[in-house]
């Protein structure tokens, strides 16, 4: 063997540190630290418009080119850094009754690209097929949104904005629960949409969806997945009555008043709903949130309803 150069030796050496450096680098990387779901807003193709949701509007786009839903937020909604922070962990919860999270434009307007739901929203879906679902259908829905509440609730992560607004329908029967984690971080803001102010109040420098809110959560400005239980059982009279608005014959001000004080929703009658899916929303409304249901318990009961 030929001797090595001590030039030789010295440029193979710095080589292999180089190397060496490349590879360590790779392997304990922090998965945020550049961040691969932060995109540049010249990677989407804006298509036709959606619908209109409470903090701006939604649009089909192409990303990658894949087909995509680009929810584009109102600038004022939220903190752009708040939201990176609450993306970073929206992005790991991965569940088939999940909308996955695929990435974010965080110049203002924010963008927000998820996967395309082809029938939009369960409320939508809903009001457009009054008297034509069978209980079956109407189980079916329930029982797949507490399937990605049950996930949600297993990593500890809390929705805070349940209802069939928040739920997306797919193609053959597939139900998905959006905007997790998305109530977190929105803020009180006088540019809030028409819709919006039907449905959300400003609590401090939070807003909170009134009908849809636990008592306790409203009391306290606290949220805890019995909560997401209590707003379960609202989407469910949601689903029951074809996406009717919740506590009708109240204004806002009633229901701030009545519910805390034990008022209830009656029983639906038109359109009908059973006594065992009803027996489930009152578990839901019980005024201690430890007596409420967990979500693995309402998937189970779900698939046990007599249809
Ligand atoms: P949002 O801002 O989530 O309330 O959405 C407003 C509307 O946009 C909804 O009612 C849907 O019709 C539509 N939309 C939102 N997200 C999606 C999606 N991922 N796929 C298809 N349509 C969507």
């Amino acid at each position: 063997m030929m001797p090595m150069s001590g030039e030789l030796s010295l440029v193979l050496t710095f080589g292999t540190m180089v190397c060496l450096a490349i590879l360590l680098f790779f392997l304990f990387r922090q998965p945020g630290s550049a961040d691969p779901w932060k995109i540049n807003r010249s990677a989407i193709k804006l298509g036709k418009r959606l619908g209109e949701g409470s903090f701006g509007e939604v649009y089909q786009g192409l990303y990658n080119n894949t087909p995509v839903a680009v929810k584009t937020l109102i600038p004022g909604t939220m903190d752009p850094r708040d939201f990176l922070k609450e993306a970073q962990i929206m992005k790991t919860m991965q569940h088939p009754n999940l909308i996955q999270l695929l990435a974010v434009c965080t110049e203002q307007p924010i963008y927000i690209i998820t996967e395309l739901m082809k029938n939009g929203s369960l409320l939508d879906y809903l009001k457009v097929r009054v008297g034509r679902l069978r209980l079956y259908d109407q189980i079916e829905m329930a029982a797949q949104v507490a399937s990605g509440m049950d996930y949600l609730e297993m990593k500890n992560y809390i929705h805070r904005d349940l209802a069939a607004r928040n739920v997306l329908v797919g193609e053959n029967n597939v139900y998905k629960v959006a905007d997790f984690g998305l109530a977190r971080v929105l803020q009180a803001t006088p540019m809030l949409s028409s819709q919006s102010k039907l449905y959300y109040i400003p609590v401090g420098k939070a807003i909170f969806p009134l009908r849809w809110t636990a008592p306790e959560a409203i009391a306290n400005e606290r949220f805890t997945i019995k909560c997401d239980v209590w707003s379960f059982g609202i989407l469910l009279y949601e689903i029951m009555t074809y996406g009717k608005i919740p506590y009708p014959d109240l204004n806002n001000s009633q229901v701030k008043r009545m519910v805390p004080n034990g008022y209830r929703m009656p029983c639906p009658v038109d359109p009908y709903c059973s006594k065992d899916v009803y027996k489930i929303m009152l578990d839901c409304w019980k005024e201690n949130k430890h007596d409420r249901p967990t979500f693995r318990s309402l998937k189970i009961t779900l698939r046990n309803v007599r249809v």
